[in-house]
């Protein structure tokens, strides 16, 4: 062997106990790692192909539920209508933390053209569907269980507890059901146990496999519907004096409504924006119509700006409305508040990531203009929510299908990257360390 490759082999088993002296990644979290990922690629694959709808995981709850008695825990189930939630008692005095899993899947028909797709199909809106872990949700339940392996593997010197939250319908409710996140908080999952943080994560093909992205602060937007009717007094459509047009009161007011956020809201500040999805009114050419109906979403990350597009919002239609002898009643549907990281939870835990995919792995990205009732969690405690890349190296993140689409494609590094940054998060924090 020459010299030089000598050298670098030489330096190459230094590495390891280097970066671990440097608060690298845990030997215990390695072993884990090296232990559990073919069973996490297993119960990802099952989960994959089992897809449910929200509200309506129930052999995914009950496949989870029978994991976590396996492992010799005892599973609360029927949480929030199918939510599991159990607990890891370590056998040392520590800090509670959470651990949270979304479970549901989309009325999405999958186009992946894996073994292992999904031919499930179901009835959405009165509507027939195929179902597909098209966001990743398969992911984030096998990983957790993998997480949950981990830990009650060294639960005698685990110091403090940990709850494990799988949660359904974090993708939205059926009309009319109650469910998610929100659900779960009003049935007390926090009330007993209040942990001193909770943590989740998210695979996003946005992100590069191998890569961590993560930001103190707003992360994912607030998402909230907004309904508008513009009333007028319906006339032949060749005597419009006879009438109050609200077609045209609605055209001002959507243009009028533009203003809100260019003119209005404080965009030094944060973001925000307000769309119109739908507008319907009328039925034929000559017959101005009685009202018009109009439905849209307001996306922002400041509370205070929310609280005050909504006031605009309503303000602006009112008075455009008026101006035309129209009237205007706006409708605020409240949906996921912003996703906040905790600041300094944020900055105490980002040597655990760092160690886990290296420094230049993990960076800042961009504020995100989607959802995610995680926040409702971390209103409550602080929190720490991450994405774990899931697109595999030599395809653009920014080209790869998006979450959401039928053709999402997870590259499996993400169940081992997600395993191992969960636990090594855990561990950071419930031995104080970080
Ligand atoms: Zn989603
Ligand atoms: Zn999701």
């Amino acid at each position: 062997m020459p010299r030089r490759a000598l050298l670098s082999f030489a330096l190459l088993l230094a590495l390891p106990a280097l970066a671990h002296a440097d608060g690298g990644q845990r030997p215990e979290v390695e072993a884990a790692a090296q232990r559990l990922q073919g069973k996490v690629v297993e119960m990802r694959r099952w989960f994959h192909e089992h897809p449910e709808l929200s509200n309506q995981e129930v052999q995914t709850a009950a496949k989870v539920a029978e994991r976590l008695r396996a492992l010799g825990l005892k599973p609360q189930t029927g949480v929030a209508v199918h939510g599991v939630v159990a607990v890891i008692e370590g056998g040392q005095p520590g800090p509670r933390i959470a651990l949270r899993a979304d479970m549901d899947a989309l009325p999405v028909t999958e186009a992946t053209g894996l073994p292992f797709a999904s031919r499930v199909r179901a009835e959405y809106r009165g509507e027939p569907v195929g179902v597909m872990h098209a966001c990743g949700h398969d992911a984030h339940i096998a990983t957790l269980l993998g997480v949950a392996e981990a830990l009650v593997a060294m639960k005698k010197d685990l110091p403090g507890q940990v709850m494990l939250v799988f949660q359904p319908a974090e993708e939205g409710l059926p009309p009319g059901e109650e469910g998610g996140a929100a659900l779960m908080l009003k049935e007390g999952v926090f009330a007993d146990f209040k942990p001193e943080a909770v943590f989740g994560l998210h695979v996003f093909a946005s992100v590069q496999a191998g890569r961590i992205a993560v930001r103190g602060g707003p992360l994912m937007a607030a998402a909230d519907m907004f309904e508008i009717t513009v009333k007028g007094r319906q006339a032949h459509g060749s005597t419009p004096w006879l009438g109050v047009d609200p077609i045209v009161a609605s055209a001002d007011l959507i243009g009028s409504a533009q203003t809100i956020v260019s003119r209005r809201a404080n965009l030094a500040q944060q973001p925000a924006v307000v769309t119109f999805g739908a507008i319907k009114g009328g039925i034929r050419n000559n017959i101005i119509p009685d009202q018009v109906n109009m439905v849209g979403t307001i996306r922002t990350f400041d509370e205070g700006m929310r609280q005050q597009i909504f006031k605009d919002l309503s303000n602006v239609a009112e008075h455009t409305a008026a101006a035309h002898g129209a009237s205007a009643v706006t409708a605020i549907q409240e949906g996921y508040p912003a996703t906040v990281n905790d600041p300094a939870l944020t900055a105490r835990m980002l040597p655990s990531l760092q160690a886990v995919v290296g420094a230049d792995n993990v960076y800042e990205p961009p504020l995100q203009m989607g959802a995610e009732d995680f926040s409702m969690f971390a209103r409550e405690v602080p929190g720490m929510f991450f994405f774990v890349g899931s697109t595999s190296e030599g395809i653009d993140p920014a080209k790869a299908p998006s979450n959401h689409s039928p053709q999402f494609l997870l590259d499996e590094k993400a169940l081992d990257v997600g395993l191992r940054a969960l636990l090594q998060v855990s561990l950071d924090y419930l031995h104080g360390a970080g």
